[in-house]
C-alpha cells in the first residue's frame, strides 16, 4: 500500500458540500489500487479571511506545495464582495496558482449520453464529443507588459501586450502532447498565426516538438475557425492546445456543449503540485441545502488520479461510475428535466450513488 497526501480546500458556499463527497470517492477509487489517500483540510477563501484575515495563509500554501495534489471546492460569496481586492477570496486563488506554478489548465468537455438533451446543441452534433482543452494559464496577454492606459495626443489609449517566449510555449505544449498520448493521440494546436507574431512562434514551436511525439497526430487551426468548428462538429477534436486568452474563450464556449456548469471538472498543473477543482463557483443561492451537483468535483477527483497520481484506471472507474449513475436516471436539480425516468436527488445521495457504482467496478477489476 502506498500513501498519498492530498490537501483539501473546501472553500466557501457549496465548496464544502461537493468536496466532502469527492474526497470519499477519491479514497475509495484509489484504495482499489492499493493507494491510501490521506487528506488534510485547510480554510481557503472567504472562510480563511474570516478566521485569519487573509484568503490564504502561508501555512496553507506550504502544505499545498508539499502535498501530492490539491483538491479545491470553490471560493467567494456576497459576504466578501466589498473587501479590498488583495483580501478577496479570488486573490487567494491567484496566489495559490502562482505558488503551485500551474501554467497548464486542463478542461475536459465530455458529453454524457444521458444528458444529451440538456445541451442547447442538437444531439446528433454532440454525438461522440470528448475533448480536452489544454490552455496556457500564466502567460500571454493577461500577463504581458507593458499594460497601461494613457492620454496620447488628446485621446485615451489603452495597451495590453501579448507576449510568449519559446520556453513558455514548449512547456505547455509538452503537457498537451503527453495528454494526447493518454487519450486518442490527436492534438490540434489553435492560434491566430495569419495575424499575430506570438501565434507564429506558437505554431513553429509546437511543430518543432512534434518529432518527439511520433505517436501523436498534430494539426493546426486558426482560432476563429476553431470557435466555429466547436459548434459545427465538436466530435472532430481530441486534445486542443491553445494560449491563455483563446483558451479562456474557447473553453467557456465548449463548456456550453455539456449543458450544465455543475458537470465540468478542471485541473491546473505545472511542474509542482497539481490543483483540481470544479469549474463552477460557490453558488451561494443553493449553499447548505444539499442541492449542489457534486459530479464536477467528483470528476475533478478523477483528473487528480490521472494527472497527479498516475492512476488512470482509478480515474476511468470514477468516470464510468458517473456515467452509470446518470444512465440510471439520477439527477441533481441543475440537470433535472422532469422527464420520465429521471429521479431528483441531493448532493449526498448523488455521492452515495456514485460510490455504489464505483464499488461494483473495484470488485470486478
Ligand atoms: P456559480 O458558478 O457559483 O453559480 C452560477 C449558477 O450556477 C448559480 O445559479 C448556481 O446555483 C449554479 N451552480 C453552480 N454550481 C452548481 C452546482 N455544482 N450544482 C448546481 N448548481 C450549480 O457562479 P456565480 O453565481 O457567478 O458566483 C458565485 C460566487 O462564486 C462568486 O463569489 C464568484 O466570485 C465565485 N466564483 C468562484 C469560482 C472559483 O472558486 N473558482 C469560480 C466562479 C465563481
Amino acid at each position: 500500500m502506498t500513501t498519498k497526501q492530498i490537501a483539501v480546500l473546501p472553500g466557501d458556499g457549496i465548496g464544502s458540500e461537493v468536496t466532502s463527497v469527492a474526497e470519499t470517492i477519491l479514497k475509495a477509487a484509489c484504495a482499489a489500487y492499493d493507494v491510501d489517500i490521506q487528506t488534510k483540510n485547510f480554510l481557503f477563501g472567504g472562510c480563511s479571511y474570516d478566521e485569519h484575515g487573509t484568503p490564504v495563509t502561508d501555512d496553507t500554501l506550504n502544505s499545498c506545495l508539499q502535498s501530492d495534489a490539491v483538491l479545491l471546492g470553490a471560493v467567494g460569496g456576497p459576504k466578501w464582495d466589498d473587501l479590498p481586492s488583495d483580501h478577496r477570496p479570488e486573490a487567494g486563488l491567484l496566489k495559490l496558482r502562482k505558488t503551485l506554478g500551474t501554467y497548464t489548465n486542463l478542461r475536459p468537455i465530455k458529453i454524457y449520453s444521458a444528458l444529451m438533451g440538456a445541451s442547447s446543441v442538437k444531439p446528433e452534433i454532440l454525438e461522440g464529443t470528448d475533448i480536452l482543452i489544454v490552455r496556457e494559464l500564466t502567460g500571454g496577454i493577461y500577463f504581458g507588459q507593458p499594460r497601461h492606459t494613457k492620454e496620447v495626443d488628446g485621446d485615451t489609449v489603452a495597451t495590453d501586450a501579448m507576449v510568449y517566449s519559446k520556453s513558455e510555449i514548449e512547456r505547455v505544449a509538452r503537457k498537451a502532447f503527453e495528454a494526447a498520448r493518454k487519450r486518442n493521440g490527436r492534438l490540434c494546436s489553435v492560434d491566430k498565426s495569419n495575424i499575430l507574431d506570438t501565434s507564429r512562434l506558437w505554431r513553429q514551436t509546437v511543430s518543432d516538438l512534434a518529432g518527439n511525439y511520433p505517436d501523436v497526430e498534430l494539426s493546426h487551426m486558426l482560432v476563429d475557425n476553431c470557435a466555429m468548428q466547436l459548434i459545427r462538429n465538436p466530435g472532430q477534436f481530441d486534445v486542443i492546445l491553445t494560449g491563455n486568452m483563446f483558451g479562456d474563450i474557447l473553453s467557456d464556449e465548449a463548456s456550453m456543449l455539456t449543458g450544465s456548469i455543475g458537470m465540468l471538472p478542471s485541473a491546473s498543473i505545472g511542474d509542482k503540485t497539481g490543483l483540481y477543482e470544479p469549474v463552477h463557483g460557490s453558488a451561494p443561492d443553493i449553499a447548505g441545502e444539499n442541492k449542489a451537483n457534486p459530479l464536477a468535483a467528483i470528476a475533478s477527483a478523477a483528473m487528480l488520479c490521472r494527472y497527479s497520481l498516475d492512476l488512470s484506471d482509478a480515474a476511468d472507474n470514477i468516470e464510468a461510475a458517473i456515467d452509470d449513475v446518470l444512465a440510471t436516471g439520477y439527477r441533481s436539480g441543475d440537470i433535472y428535466a422532469s422527464t420520465q425516468g429521471e429521479i431528483l436527488i441531493g448532493t449526498k445521495e448523488m455521492g452515495e450513488k456514485v460510490f455504489g457504482e464505483l464499488k461494483k467496478k473495484a470488485i470486478t477489476r
